[in-house]
């Protein structure tokens, strides 16, 4: 067979050397500055051994020929060698160091993944190798496979060594550990192959080996460790020297465990209870976004054990609301909550959470009767009950939750005061887009025109902020400051707009040194929901124990 190869790197010089050991013949090889056009005119294979960004490149510059084409990459499918009809992939599971020892590795029987033309198959028969076929659907998957395998063992090895120079023990007996492991996992499988603090639930072991680790080596090690746990069905750990600094990554990264029913979380936490570790809660409905996450990182900051529910809830919307609608996304929900420190991801369904109709409900009075309790008259009643039941199932020591929605933790909190319910209510700031709309999940419900006319919002709350500042004291002028610039949006239709007392949510005759700005509008279909303190004395936040 006559082959050329297009990119004479390490992959196609290895390839070259062993398909001509093997009796194929090289009719040339072409790099980077050679005319591609004919490559394909007088042989039966074109190897195409380039950098993956470039294949699809490489390939359009060859005119169509009798010839395959054929690439190497592990991760591409066949589409990058568009538009040649004859097309084939030939990926060697293997490290290719240099084109001597590649050549040498390619004919030793080693397993290869190909896709295509039958001559991906001639290709590794003649070599002596194993053709695995992989489809295109699998194809990143099955290469990020053998990048775990080969990179992300080497990085491991990496840190072993580091580790054992800085302890002052020599390399081999670590080497031998890891040859067994290895064996082990080989013969047995992962599972029945674990062994060690993380396996074993051994906290306090794993808290002596995060405090010698160096900084820089234990973000690695708790990754590990937590999926370690992980694999052995324990709950993860939490570096409580926390390793990494920036504010928005102020936690240890986690892989949080989902935990579906009550049963299972009660059992979880009565044990982290009972070693005397404290628990912090997030309640949200998922489709999670920063807000949720600073909700999380201050969870992370204060307590042993964070978790967070993801339940939409029914009993808070109207039959005419988007509960069926409500976006979901469970997979990048977990991802979200693990980058933000939580442990334990509560996700029951309906039928979990209400087995039964609810005949009993927790009504908050008065408070859950005006503003969006006005438009929305049940919806706070569904709040106060589900956050209740969730309270009773977590047990949390401190429970988190947004100013963003303002009138629920002015909820929440008169809840937890007035029943005795021995949880810290904590309040935390808004957190906004960069142009000043709060995040909200609802907020891709917007249309490109929508969502920029959504920033009326925040404009409305500056621009009363500035009238109460400038000494305004009328609360129905400052209301109707933000009433004129929510007017101005034509996209916009105001709900309400107030100026209240930041406790009682009434308004007072007139504003005193704390106020609570309030503002609810619909963008479209969407309604949307924002608010801003001015405080122009010292002040008791909501969420803050009385
Ligand atoms: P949700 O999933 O909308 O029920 O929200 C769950 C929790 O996240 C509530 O305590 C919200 O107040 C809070 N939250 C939602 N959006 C934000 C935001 N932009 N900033 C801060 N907290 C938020």
């Amino acid at each position: 067979m006559l082959f050329t190869v297009v990119g004479p790197g390490r992959a196609g010089l290895s390839f070259a050397g062993a398909l001509t050991a093997s009796g194929w013949r090289c009719v040339r090889t072409l790099g980077r500055h050679d005319d591609l056009r004919s490559a394909a005119a007088d042989c039966d294979v074109v190897l195409v051994t380039v950098p993956d960004d470039r294949i699809a490149a490489v390939a359009l510059a060859i005119a169509p020929g009798r010839a395959v084409l054929v690439h190497a990459s592990g991760a591409k499918g066949l589409d990058v060698l568009k538009p040649h009809p004859l097309r084939a992939s030939v990926h060697p599971l293997m490290s290719l160091p240099d084109p001597a020892t590649g050549a040498d590795k390619l004919r030793r029987g080693g397993v290869f993944a190909v896709a295509g033309d039958p001559v991906a198959e001639r290709i590794v028969n003649a070599l002596g190798g194993r053709p695995v076929t992989v489809d295109d659907d699998h194809r990143a998957l099955y290469h990020a496979t053998a990048a775990v395998a080969a990179n992300h063992l080497v990085a491991l090895c990496a840190q072993v060594e580091r580790l054992a120079a800085q302890a002052g023990v020599p390399l081999a007996p670590y080497w031998d550990l890891m040859e067994t492991t290895l064996e082990n996992v080989r013969r047995s499988g992962a599972i029945p192959s674990l062994t060690g603090p993380a396996a074993r639930g051994d906290t306090s072991t794993i808290s002596l080996h995060l405090e010698a680790l160096p900084t820089d080596e234990r973000t690695l090690y708790l990754a590990l460790a937590n999926e370690a746990a992980r694999l052995a069905g324990r709950p993860p750990y939490r570096d409580p020297a926390r390793t990494v600094s920036t504010e928005a990554l102020a936690v240890t990264p986690t892989i949080p465990v989902p935990v579906p029913t009550i049963a299972e979380l009660r059992a979880r936490l009565d044990a982290e209870r009972r070693a005397g570790r404290t628990v912090g809660f997030v309640p949200t409905m998922g489709y999670l976004h920063d807000g949720h996450g600073s909700l999380m990182r201050a969870a992370a900051a204060a307590n042993d054990v964070v978790v967070a529910s993801i339940f939409v809830n029914p009993l808070q919307f109207a039959p005419t609301e988007d509960l069926a609608s409500y976006p979901r996304d469970l997979e990048r929900d977990t991802a979200v909550a693990g980058a933000n420190g939580v442990h334990l991801l509560f996700t029951p369904d309906v039928t979990e959470m209400y087995p039964r109709p609810m005949l009993s409900t927790v009504s908050v009075a008065e408070l859950s009767a005006r503003w969006d309790g006005a438009s929305r008259p049940t919806h706070f009643d569904g709040v106060s009950t589900v956050v209740t039941k969730l309270f009773n199932i977590v047990g949390p020591c401190r429970a988190y939750f947004g100013e963003k929605d303002y009138q629920q933790l002015a909820i929440i909190t008169r809840m937890t005061a007035d029943l005795a319910i021995p949880v810290e209510v904590i309040g935390c700031p808004i957190v906004r887009e960069a142009d000043g709309l709060a995040m909200s999940s609802r907020n891709v419900y917007l249309s490109p025109p929508q969502r920029a006319a959504a920033v009326v919002l925040c404009r409305a709350l500056d621009a009363g902020t500035a009238a109460v500042v400038d000494g305004m004291r009328d609360p129905d002028a400052v209301a109707s400051v933000m009433r004129s610039v929510v007017a101005a949006e034509p996209l916009a239709t105001l709900d309400y707009a107030a100026a209240v007392d930041p406790h009682t949510l009434e308004v007072p005759t007139a504003l005193g040194s704390h106020t609570r700005l309030l503002i609810a509008a619909r963008v479209g279909t969407t309604r949307l929901i924002d608010n801003c303190g001015v405080d122009t004395g010292s002040s008791r936040p909501l969420g803050t124990p009385t």
